[in-house]
């Protein structure tokens, strides 16, 4: 099997595993959802990133792709703000 072909597999992994992050933060919104999804996100930022140094995948093209995209649904971000979790004991929201 080529090389690359791990980096893919593993690519396809990682996006899983933020789809089932995601899934969490939906149905049980905890600190420690919030946490994986964060760090899951970051695994497929990584592959990405290998994606592109590999040449499998042109840079221009994921930075267009990436601002358009972001352009099209920051509007609909504007009105689905998810609330942010107060977890220290000392925090305002929780003394207040
Ligand atoms: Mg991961």
């Amino acid at each position: 099997m080529r090389d690359i072909n791990n980096v893919f597999i593993k690519t396809m992994e990682e996006c899983g595993e933020l789809v089932q992050a995601c899934a969490k933060v939906i149905k049980y919104d905890t600190p420690e959802a919030r946490h994986n999804l964060a760090e899951e996100c970051g695994d497929v930022l990584a592959f990405i990133h290998l994606l592109q140094r590999s040449g499998c995948v042109e840079t221009e093209i994921v930075e267009n792709k990436s601002r358009n995209t972001i352009l099209k649904y920051e509007p609909i971000l504007e009105y689905s703000r998810v609330p942010e979790l107060k977890i220290s004991a000392g925090s305002s929201n929780l003394s207040g």
